[in-house]
């Protein structure tokens, strides 16, 4: 049994391992501490493969509560991987273990690592290693971190430590629980109904299988099928992993996890999520609008056959796949097709005949394609980014807001206005355009203001409505000036 406390704020936040990583300078003992660790730690299951990736979870029994309690260590000891995560703005590790050969004390990479730890805000415990050395000197190595602005518990400052031997195993398991006791006070938790998300630890293309992509649960539940993205690559989870090779359903946070069914391979240190989830901000403004909301006719199309088509295109068949998945979680849209490769004069063809948009996700735009698509108006949104790409279909979902319409009218005059009222000539190309209607003022696809028909004429005679493909004068009271060109959309 785990501790699992439920957290009074929010019921949904439930208690999660502390995610470790260990860091120091080289030869002081990281590996050697990491693998005793794995050795004497981690769980035991028959038929067991062996660790598959660079981090693993062991079980610690907590001497406090007597309860076991999981513990993630990210197994990539050396400041890289945790720098390039940083860099990345992500947060990896919960928690940080400073080791320090107490026969050889503060050394240049213990000083970087007291730097990215500090930079980082990441809590970190000291292990002063290889107490079981004859020249080992504890209280040297405390002087030495004081000088390097970490002052220990019992030397004037408030950061925790044990002295240790990675090598024989003394004092590991208090070290242990003191990395409980760090995560008890930093509180970590998870929302248990949350859309899983978390960070890339590796990224690398496996000759027998392909692409294969290490993370880090860091909220959320994991689930085989979910789809993920990072910033720079989009995919579905088709195998998951935990970290001993074994194929599981689903992972909670804090667990490692491999995972097959990338379609390009995401950058080390970023950040994944759910499409529908956003932890970036930018990306929390993609919103996707319930299935009962409808899409207001953009191109003249009645809102009965309210849809947005869609022609995808992208560079290689797993790309391919998330793309369209992505896709489809908009309501109402309709893939005319999709294909791997460049964007052609054929993609836009069919697209202009279909009245569809092309997405292209890491595709190339050929001359022609681009030539007819000028000509022939019809829209190709591309990018290497998929959240850029999501950002784009944001700007074309947003009328997807908008309740349905009920028919509109083309401006073709604008002849005058006082105030703000407007005299304009027009054609209704939907429905039935009435006296008293309140209208959105609709300029390339994108509402740009409100009004109200105060006077409709038809042949210079005051008229009660005007039907469909009847051209009319209109008095249109609003704030916002019309353009020749622009619609009249009635709500
Ligand atoms: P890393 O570069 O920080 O990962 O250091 P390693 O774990 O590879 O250790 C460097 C050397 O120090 C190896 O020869 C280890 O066997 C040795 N070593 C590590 N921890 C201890 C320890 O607690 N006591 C002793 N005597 N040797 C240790």
């Amino acid at each position: 049994m785990y501790l699992i406390m439920v957290n009074a704020k929010n019921k949904n936040l439930l208690p999660r391992p502390p995610i470790v990583v260990v860091m120091g300078h080289i030869d002081h003992g990281k590996t050697t501490l990491l693998s005793y660790i794995r050795k004497t730690k981690m769980p035991k299951e028959p038929g067991e493969i062996t660790q598959s990736i660079g981090a693993y979870e062991i079980i610690q029994p907590s001497t406090s509560s007597g309860q076991a309690r999981k513990i993630t260590f990210i197994d990539t000891p050396g400041h890289e991987v945790f720098s390039k995560i940083r860099k990345r703005g992500a947060q990896a590790a919960d928690l940080g273990i400073l080791v320090v050969a107490a026969d050889e004390g503060v050394k240049i990479q213990t000083r970087e690592a007291i730097k990215i730890l500090q930079e980082s805000k990441t809590p970190f415990i000291v292990a002063i290693n290889k107490i079981d050395k004859p020249n080992a000197d504890i209280e040297r190595v405390k002087q030495e971190l004081a000088q390097a602005d970490v002052l220990l518990e019992g030397f004037g400052g408030n950061i925790s430590w044990q002295a240790i031997s990675a090598k024989t195993g003394e004092k590991i398991d208090e070290l242990l629980d003191l990395i409980l006791l760090a995560a008890d006070i930093e509180n970590l938790t998870y929302d248990s109904q949350a859309k899983a998300s978390g960070v890339i630890i590796e990224s690398k293309m496996d000759s027998s299988r392909g692409l294969t992509i290490a993370a880090i649960v860091r909220d959320g539940i994991l689930r085989i099928g979910d789809e993920i993205i990072t910033p720079s690559a989009v995919g579905k989870i088709k195998i998951l992993e935990n970290f001993l090779g074994k194929k599981v359903d689903y992972l909670e946070p804090s667990s490692p996890a491999l995972i097959l069914g990338f379609g390009s391979l995401p950058q080390v240190g970023e950040e994944f999520w759910h499409p529908n989830s956003a932890p970036l901000p930018a990306a929390s403004a993609i919103r996707r609008p319930d299935n009962s909301e409808r899409i207001p006719s953009n191109t003249g199309k009645r809102p009965e056959d309210s849809r947005v088509n869609f022609i995808l295109k992208a560079d290689v068949s797993g790309s391919l796949e998330a793309l369209s998945g992505i896709i489809k979680t908009f309501p109402n849209v309709k893939i005319i097709n999709e294909s791997v490769g460049d964007i052609t004069d054929g993609d836009v063809k069919l697209a202009f005949t279909t009245n569809a948009i092309v997405i292209g996700f890491k595709s190339r735009i050929n001359r022609a394609a681009e030539n007819l698509a000028k000509s022939s108006k019809v829209k190709i949104i591309t990018s290497e980014i998929i959240y850029e790409l999501l950002k784009n279909l944001e700007t074309k979902f947003k009328d997807l807001q908008a309740p349905a319409i009920k028919g509109n009218l083309e401006i073709l005059a604008v002849f005058g206005k006082k105030n703000s009222r407007q005299i304009v000539g027009g054609r209704v190309l939907i429905g039935v355009f009435k006296n008293n209607l309140n209208i959105n003022i609709q300029r390339e696809e994108r509402t740009i203001g409100k009004g109200k028909i105060v006077n409709v004429q038809k042949e210079k005679r005051d008229v009660v409505q005007i039907k469909e493909g009847e051209e009319c004068g209109v008095l249109l009271e609003s704030d916002t000036m019309v353009n020749v060109g622009d619609q009249l959309i009635f709500l």
